[in-house]
């Protein structure tokens, strides 16, 4: 007897969440990447504290940005 199919967007329990790439934000010497206590990764952008034109928690993958600086570049550590 064939299964049922699951429902879309239901995770399977234990199945960790598929990671969505950073884009920018990875490199970005003002993301502060926190991990939820299930591995998720946030990605909370520090320019949004003193500049209301930045997402606290920018939408993932983060492909143009004009705060964008990277991290190497400014001889800081990746957000990784
Ligand atoms: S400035 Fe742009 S690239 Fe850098 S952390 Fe914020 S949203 Fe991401």
């Amino acid at each position: 007897m064939d299964r049922p199919p699951r429902p879309q967007g239901v995770l399977k329990t234990g199945e960790p969440p598929a990671s969505v790439p950073a884009g920018l934000c990875a490199t970005c010497v003002h993301a502060r990447v926190l991990k939820s206590d299930r591995g998720m990764r946030f990605y909370r952008c520090s320019l949004s504290d003193t500049n209301p034109r930045y997402a606290r928690y920018p939408t993932l993958p983060v492909v143009i940005c004009e705060g964008y600086e990277n991290s190497a570049e400014c001889g800081v550590r990746s957000a990784e």
